[in-house]
């Protein structure tokens, strides 16, 4: 059993400061930069001078290594018993 600590202005808590939850959503907004090819409004990188577009896997990838800690990412957590919402966290 974890210790439960509300969520405050520490980012340290894990539970619902209203009514002590742990059914909390933590809604991050992440730096993710893409390349977008402008005519199949498509994402793509480049491999080896030539134009690659993501699939499904590489998209979940580069999403899933999207700068939340340096990039000035920001977050905010939701309580899904109560419907209390933090003001938003950055970095
Ligand atoms: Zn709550």
């Amino acid at each position: 059993m974890i210790e439960k600590i509300p969520i405050d202005d520490t980012r340290e808590g894990n539970c619902c400061p209203v009514c002590n939850s742990t059914r909390i959503t933590r809604h991050e907004q992440r730096n993710l930069q893409v390349s977008v090819n402008l005519s199949t409004e498509k994402p793509f990188y480049m491999k080896n001078g030539r134009m690659k577009h993501l699939s499904k896997r590489e998209k979940a990838f580069a999403f899933d290594h999207a700068d939340l800690a340096n990039g000035g990412g920001c977050w905010s957590y939701e309580c899904r018993k109560c419907g209390w919402k933090s003001g938003l966290f950055t970095e």
